[in-house]
This record gives structure tokens, C-alpha cells and sequence, in this order.
């Protein structure tokens, strides 16, 4: 029996980068796995085959984390698909970088909704139909212990805003045996952040293990914080970094 057999997983952004290979991961062990995605359909699809080939459940769900109608209805889909849900991984986030005199407030507003509002409506939403077990996982990142670069404010700014909101919410979460935690990637090597650019080539030189992580990496610490094993943390912001916030 593999560790999260008969458990059913939602996932904000399960199309690219982090989110697929979190979707693949909780698949692997066990669970049945929907996902949202915005602009990348084809991409959905192959990592709903992925799942399917490997003999796993997965159904992909068209949802923009911007609006709160749609993620709703997505928490709602995965439920009648799938009878239940136990594990939430709140993925989807965008990056705006430019510096501050031409940050648009568009840009701003759209990093708050997505890497912020979308993981509260969420978070209300799937609590509403979790049981003793349950498992919220944010994706924040490093930026919100260290940003050492110009033009991020934002961003970073939204990512520690998930510090705070982990915190709070484990203490709603906690006396109904369901638990939230906030994972803190580094720099991973993904569509929004390659690995082959100079700017990863300057975030490199400020890691102790300097190089980027995978998404694998970054999976399989996720699927950690989802099983039963891990019923002890809650609340928790924890770095998967190679020491980038060192
Ligand atoms: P990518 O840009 O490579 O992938 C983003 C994923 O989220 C895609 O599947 C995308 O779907 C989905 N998504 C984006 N916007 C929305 C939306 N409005 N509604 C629903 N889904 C959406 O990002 P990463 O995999 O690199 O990042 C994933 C998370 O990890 C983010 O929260 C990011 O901030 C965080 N992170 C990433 C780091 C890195 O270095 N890569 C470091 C630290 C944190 P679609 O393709 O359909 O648009």
C-alpha cells in the first residue's frame, strides 16, 4: 500500500514547474489528483497522462487563482470527482519584477490576488470538506526571509504575507486535526525562473549549495508534509533553499 492510497488532493497551478511535478509526486504515492491551470491546457493534459499511465487518478481543471468563483468551483469539482478531499497545495503564484518607478499597481494587485487572496479562499474552501488528517501546503519561498535583489518588493511582500496567514490558520485548523504549513522554496529551475540565466548565475554565487533545486526536490518534501507521518508540524514556514536565506 503506498502512503497516501485512498486520499484525494487539490492542487492550485498543477499544469508547469513546482505544481506538476507536486501533482506527479502525490500521484505516485497513492492519492487522487486534480489540478487548476490558467493558460497551458496542453501542458495539463501530459501531466494528466503522466499520472494515468502510471496507473494514478488525475483529473485537470481550467480555474483562474485570480478568481474566487472559479476556485470554488474547482474545490467543488474535485470533490464530486473524487468523492473527498484531504490535501490542499496552494501553487499557483506569479513573479513581477521591475523597479519601483515602474511597478504597475496592475501588476501589484495581481500579486496579491494570486499569491495571497487565491490561497485564502482556498484555504476557507477545502477546510470545509477536509476530516481529522487533513493537510494545507502553501508554496511561499525564500524571498520571504531574504530578498536581496531590487524590483521584488512585491513579491516578496506576498510571500511573507503566507507567514502570517500559516500561522493563524493552523490555530483555526489545529483542534480539527488538519494542519497548514508554508514550504520556502530557492531559486528552482522552472519556466518562471531558469537556471541557465545570468540572474541565476548571480543567485548561485550567494548559496552555500550553489546550485538550483528541482521540482522534484521541492515534491518530495511537499509529499512529506502531506502524509501522516508529518501530523506534528503545523503552522510552520520552512525553507527548502540549498541556503539562500542563510
Ligand atoms: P511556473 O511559472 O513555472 O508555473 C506556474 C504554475 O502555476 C503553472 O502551472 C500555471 O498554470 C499556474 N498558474 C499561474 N497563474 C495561475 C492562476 N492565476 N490560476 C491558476 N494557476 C495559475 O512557476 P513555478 O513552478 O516556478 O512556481 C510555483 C510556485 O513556487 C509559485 O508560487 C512560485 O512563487 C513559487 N516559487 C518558485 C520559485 C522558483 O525559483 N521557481 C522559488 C520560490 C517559490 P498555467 O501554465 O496554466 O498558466
Amino acid at each position: 500500500a503506498a502512503v497516501l492510497d485512498n486520499k484525494v488532493a487539490f492542487i492550485q497551478g498543477g499544469s508547469r514547474g513546482i505544481g506538476a511535478a507536486i501533482a506527479k509526486r502525490l500521484a505516485k504515492n497513492g492519492a487522487a489528483v486534480a489540478f487548476s491551470y490558467v493558460s497551458s491546457p496542453e501542458k495539463a493534459a501530459q501531466v494528466v497522462k503522466h499520472i494515468e499511465a502510471a496507473g494514478g487518478r488525475a483529473l485537470a481543471i481550467q480555474a483562474d487563482s485570480a478568481d474566487a468563483g472559479q476556485i470554488k468551483a474547482a474545490i467543488a469539482k474535485t470533490v464530486s470527482t473524487f468523492g473527498r478531499l484531504d490535501i490542499l497545495v496552494n501553487n499557483a503564484g506569479v513573479l513581477a519584477i521591475a523597479p519601483l518607478a515602474e511597478f504597475s499597481l496592475e501588476d501589484f494587485d495581481r500579486t496579491l490576488a494570486i499569491n495571497v487572496r487565491s490561497v485564502f479562499i482556498a484555504s476557507q474552501e477545502a477546510a470545509r470538506h477536509m476530516g481529522d488528517g487533513g493537510r494545507i501546503i502553501n508554496i511561499g519561498s525564500t524571498n520571504a526571509e531574504r530578498m536581496p535583489f531590487a524590483g521584488g518588493g512585491p513579491y516578496a511582500m506576498s510571500k511573507s504575507a503566507l507567514v502570517g496567514l500559516t500561522r493563524g490558520l493552523a490555530r483555526d485548523l489545529g483542534p480539527r486535526g488538519i494542519t497548514i504549513n508554508n514550504v520556502q522554496p530557492g531559486p528552482v529551475d522552472t519556466d518562471m525562473n531558469p537556471a541557465n540565466s545570468e540572474f541565476a548565475t548571480s543567485l548561485k554565487a550567494m548559496m552555500p549549495i550553489g546550485r538550483y533545486g528541482t521540482d522534484e526536490e521541492i515534491a518530495g518534501f511537499v509529499a512529506y508534509l502531506a502524509s501522516p507521518e508529518a501530523a506534528y508540524i503545523t503552522g510552520a514556514s520552512l525553507t527548502i533553499d540549498g541556503g539562500f536565506a542563510a
